[in-house]
């Protein structure tokens, strides 16, 4: 299992049964929850609390969702979960034009709308660790006779220079970079393939067993990438 994710949340809702639902149910779920019902609070809000993710209506007063999530966009990185009545606002939501992250069609599920929260959620704390480790350690990763050098994109194994694929480089990277912790074979596939990519998560597998074979010293029994039973991989530092 993933630790529970938590964060702060802004909720846009100008509906008070809807708000009120939304914020009993994080709440429950553990998230610190800011509430706004219309569009200038939530500019105001979001300003004041810097939260990790919003979750904005469309139709709002005094400024609706569109203009509170480009303007948010020009001000901070956060992610944003619209929520829209129509469906022709889709196009526009998910486009250039607005750029939020996600959206839900009401009515929706609040299950359905905390799996995408969670999925939000991880992403960004993803992308700060990623920051953390490009700061404190931006050249080299040191994992006993294993060595990453970042600046020179190589890694060597006791003095020898192992020659990675690009993408076997990307994931053991990426592996490294997280050290400790389970990471599911599906968010492996996201961040070092990307979202558009076509293939199963039998590639990530593959270039596991790949990896395995040159950065462990015995690749049948790995102690560096290991497997977790139900989830993925961890990579031991
Ligand atoms: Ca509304």
């Amino acid at each position: 299992m993933e630790p529970n994710v938590e964060g702060t949340i802004l909720v846009v809702e100008d509906e008070p049964s809807l708000l009120a639902a939304l914020e009993y149910t994080l709440k429950r779920q553990g998230y610190r929850v800011i509430t706004a019902s219309d569009g200038l609070t939530a500019l105001e809000r979001a300003r004041q609390e810097r939260p990790d993710v919003i979750v904005l209506d469309v139709m709002l007063p005094k400024m609706d969702g569109f203009d509170v999530c480009r303007a948010v966009r020009r001000e901070m990185n956060v992610p944003i979960l619209m929520l829209t009545a129509r469906d022709e606002e889709i196009d526009k939501i998910v486009g250039l034009e607005v750029g939020a992250d996600d959206y839900m069609t009401k009515p929706f599920s609040m299950r359905e709308l905390l799996a995408r929260l969670k999925a939000l959620l991880r992403r960004v704390r993803m992308i700060r660790e990623e920051a953390a480790a490009q700061t404190t350690d931006a050249e080299r990763l040191v994992f006993g006779d294993l060595v990453i050098d970042l600046s020179r994109g190589e890694v060597t194994r006791a003095g020898q220079r192992l020659v990675l694929k690009p993408k076997e480089y990307e994931l053991l990277v990426f592996l490294a970079r997280h050290r400790g912790r389970a990471l599911s074979r599906d968010l492996i596939l996201e961040r070092v393939w990307g979202w558009d990519f076509a293939g199963g998560t039998r590639t990530v597998d593959v270039h596991i067993r790949w990896l395995r074979q040159k950065v462990e010293r015995d690749p049948a029994n790995p102690v560096r990438i290991v497997t977790v039973r139900g989830i993925g991989y961890r990579f031991e530092g």
